[in-house]
C-alpha cells in the first residue's frame, strides 16, 4: 500500500472516528487507521455510558462547543435511527463554597443556562438515591444525561465507511514522517502518503508524537456496577447523573440504572497511577474495591447495594486537564489531538468538526483558544 491521501487519521476511537466521518462526508479522500477494532475495551471509549452536561464548572468557555457538541450528537441520532444521548439531568453535589458548585453557577450565570438549586433536604427528598449532608447542596443541570460510547464510535466508523473512508483495523502506526512533502504514514503492514495526518491515539499518543512524553500522562481509570435494594429509585427519570465533589477525597461520578447492569460509579483520576499503554491494564483489585464500595454504601445506599462488576479504563491527562488540539508544533501537516483528562467523550462529535475543520482549512470557526499547544506549554 503506497497510495496518497488528503488526510489520514490515526486512531479511531472517540475523536479520530468523529473526524473520520466528518472529512469523509466533505468528500476528501480519506484513511482510518486504527491498531484494535471498533469500540474496543482496551483504550478509553469503552463502559456503556459517558456523562453529557451543558453547565460546564471546568470552564465556562467549554459550553458554546458544548451547545454545537449536542446539536452534532442529535444530528448523529437522526441519520441512524439509533439513540446515542439520553437526557436524565445530571445532580451536581457538594459544599456550596466547592470548585464544584461555583464553577457550574459561573457557566450557568455567565451563559444563562437552566438549572435548579436545591438543599441538602429537598436533593433527598425529590431525588431518593442520593444522600447529602445537612451543609451540603446541589445544582441540577436539566440538560445532562449520558453518551453511549460503543454505539457512538461504531456508528462514526459506520459513517465514514458509507462516505468513502478506507478503514484499517488491526493495523498499527509506527512512524509518521513530515520530512518530504506530503507526510510518510509508516505502519506494521506497509505505508502511505498524506497531505495532513490527525494522530487521535489516546493514551498511545506520546509514541507518535514524542513531543508529549511526560506532559500526556495515561493513568488507570475503575469503574464499578451496582444492583439496586430499591430499584425505582435507580431508573432513568427518577434518579439522575451525578458528580459529587468530597473535598480532600476527590470527586466520585455516576450514572442511572442503565439496561440491567444497574447503577454503575467512579472517581475522577481514581488513584492517578500510571500506565504503559502497551502493558494490559492492572486487573481490578481488593483496593479498588474498598474505595468505591465505601462511596456507594455511604453516599447511594439504597441504589449501589451489591455490586457486581468493575472494569478498566485509561484517562490521558494534560497537566492542566484542558484538551489539546493543535497543529503540532513546527508544522502545518500534523494535528495532534488528546481530548481526554476524564471529560472528553462528550465533546467527540464536534472535535470531530475541528479536526476536519484543522485538515481542510487549516482553522476552525469554534472557539478552541483554550486547547492550544502553547496554552499548554508557553514556550
Ligand atoms: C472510566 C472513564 C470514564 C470517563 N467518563 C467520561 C464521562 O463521563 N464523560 C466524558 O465526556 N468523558 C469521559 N471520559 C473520557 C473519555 O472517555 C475520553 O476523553 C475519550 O474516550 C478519549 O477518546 P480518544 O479518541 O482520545 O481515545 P480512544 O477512544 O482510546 O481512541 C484512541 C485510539 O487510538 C488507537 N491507537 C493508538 N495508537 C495507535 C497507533 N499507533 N496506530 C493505530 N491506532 C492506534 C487505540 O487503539 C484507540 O482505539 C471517561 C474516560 C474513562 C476511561
Amino acid at each position: 500500500m503506497s497510495q496518497s491521501f488528503d488526510v489520514a487519521v490515526i486512531g479511531l476511537g472517540a475523536m479520530g472516528s468523529a473526524a473520520l466521518a466528518e472529512l469523509a462526508e466533505r468528500g476528501l479522500k480519506v484513511i482510518g487507521f486504527e491498531r484494535h477494532y471498533p469500540a474496543h475495551p482496551l483504550g478509553s471509549s469503552h463502559g456503556d455510558s459517558r456523562m453529557i452536561r451543558l453547565a460546564y464548572f471546568e470552564d465556562p468557555s467549554y459550553v458554546p462547543i458544548l451547545q454545537r457538541a449536542y446539536a452534532k450528537w442529535r444530528e448523529l441520532e437522526q441519520r441512524s435511527e439509533q439513540e446515542v444521548l439520553s437526557v436524565t439531568g445530571v445532580l451536581q453535589i457538594g459544599l456550596p463554597d466547592s470548585d464544584l458548585l461555583r464553577g457550574v453557577l459561573a457557566s450557568c450565570a455567565l451563559h444563562g443556562l437552566s438549572h435548579e438549586v436545591l438543599d441538602a433536604s429537598s436533593t433527598m427528598a425529590r431525588f431518593p438515591a442520593f444522600s447529602l449532608d445537612p451543609d451540603e447542596m446541589a445544582v441540577l443541570d436539566p440538560e445532562g444525561g449520558f453518551v453511549r460510547p460503543e454505539i457512538a464510535v461504531s456508528l462514526q466508523v459506520k459513517r465514514a465507511a458509507a462516505a468513502g473512508a478506507v478503514v484499517h483495523f488491526g493495523e498499527t502506526i509506527t512512524h509518521i514522517d513530515p520530512d518530504h512533502g506530503d507526510v510518510t504514514v509508516v505502519s506494521n503492514h506497509g505505508r502511505c502518503f498524506a497531505k495532513k495526518v490527525i494522530v487521535a491515539t489516546g493514551a498511545w499518543i506520546n509514541q507518535l508524537v514524542p513531543q508529549l512524553q511526560g506532559k500526556a500522562k495515561p493513568i488507570r481509570q475503575v469503574v464499578a456496577w451496582y444492583h439496586p435494594k430499591q430499584a425505582l429509585d435507580a431508573q432513568q427519570g427518577r434518579m439522575p447523573g451525578f458528580i459529587r465533589d468530597e473535598g480532600p477525597g476527590g470527586a466520585f461520578f455516576g450514572f442511572p440504572a442503565i439496561g440491567s447492569d444497574g447503577v454503575k460509579i467512579g472517581r475522577h483520576l481514581h488513584f492517578n497511577q500510571p500506565l504503559d499503554p502497551d502493558e494490559p491494564n492492572a486487573p481490578v483489585d481488593d483496593e479498588d474495591f474498598a474505595l468505591l464500595d465505601q462511596f456507594a454504601h455511604h453516599r447511594l445506599p439504597t441504589v449501589a447495594s451489591f455490586r457486581h462488576k468493575a472494569i478498566t479504563c485509561r484517562y490521558t491527562m494534560m497537566p492542566n486537564e484542558n484538551f489539546l488540539i493543535d497543529f503540532l508544533p513546527g508544522t502545518d501537516d500534523i494535528i495532534i489531538c488528546s481530548a481526554c483528562s476524564g471529560h472528553g467523550f462528550k465533546f467527540a462529535s464536534v472535535i470531530g468538526e475541528i479536526l476536519a475543520d484543522l485538515a481542510q482549512k487549516s482553522t476552525t470557526d469554534l472557539p478552541i483558544g483554550l486547547f492550544a499547544f502553547d496554552r499548554h506549554f508557553p514556550s
